[in-house]
């Protein structure tokens, strides 16, 4: 049987790294080389974040640019990635009984593409999107993404797109090269410590990892995604950070693979 298809959580950060060349996303392109050409990708990302489980059924999604105040060339990207109708009616089975519902609407959000046209620039990997219930705790995404793990034999790329640290109030827009915070310095450490110690439960339980934690997940969307990445390890697996940094101060840029 073919090696299992890793796991990969990107820190996506500024939806102009969609453009831009620099050492995140030649990080990315890094990845997709040496990954090699999975069957499809199953994307979750943190800005498809709504009341209900969804999965893209479309056979061609759309590029959707959700983000307002970026350059026109950033609205003129398109990503030509094909969907994979198969693929979303087997992830509806494989969560059942959850309910999850076949969507005709959304597409490929930027936290998607921006970063896929860098892991596989031709785009002609097929991709599916999941939505993130907004209504369910933590522990309920993690338990529900445990149920996708056999799509890593299929040939099928678990992709899960946030930042593991996300605070805009506190980010320095234009300003690269900003020191970042010691709080999201300290929660980036303390997680990579939890994620090599293989202890997903700390994580899951992140509200009650203190202020470091609190300022660095104000809002869940970012980092739930992670949790769908870190369901899928199995004894054995390898896991890595190959790409690494803050952007503006308060947004971490890690990757996490798993596989
Ligand atoms: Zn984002």
């Amino acid at each position: 049987m073919a090696k299992p298809m890793p796991a990969i959580f990107f820190g996506h950060g500024n939806p102009m790294n969609a453009l831009e060349h620099n050492a995140w996303t030649d990080g990315w392109t890094e990845i997709g080389k040496d990954i090699g050409r999975p069957r499809a990708v199953l994307c979750i990302s943190a800005h498809w974040y709504l009341p209900a489980t969804l999965v893209t059924v479309m056979p061609t999604p759309r590029t959707i640019h959700d983000f307002g105040g970026f350059p026109r060339k950033l609205h003129e990207v398109k990503y030509p990635a094909p969907g994979d109708p198969e693929l979303a009616h087997h992830v509806q089975s494989l969560l059942s009984p959850v309910e999850v519902r076949l969507d005709k609407r959304w597409g490929l959000d930027h936290g998607t593409w921006s970063v896929l046209r860098h892991v596989f620039p031709k785009g002609d990997v097929p991709v599916i999107q999941l939505s993130i219930d907004e209504t369910q705790p933590a522990t309920f995404h993690y338990e529900i993404a445990k149920r996708l793990m056999g799509l890593r034999d299929e040939g099928v790329l678990i992709v899960g797109s946030g930042n593991l640290v996300h605070n805009l109030h506190a980010y320095s827009w234009g300003r690269r090269q900003t020191k970042p915070f010691d709080w999201a310095v300290r929660f980036e450490s303390q997680a990579r410590e939890m994620i090599l110690a293989r202890d997903p439960e700390s994580l899951i339980a992140y509200e009650k990892l203190g202020r470091d934690a609190s300022l660095s997940i104000p809002t869940p969307e970012h980092f739930l995604p992670l949790l769908y990445v870190m369901a899928q390890q199995r004894d054995g697996d390898q896991v890595s950070f190959p790409v690494e940094g803050f952007d503006g101060g308060s947004v971490s840029m890690l990757s996490v693979r798993i596989g």
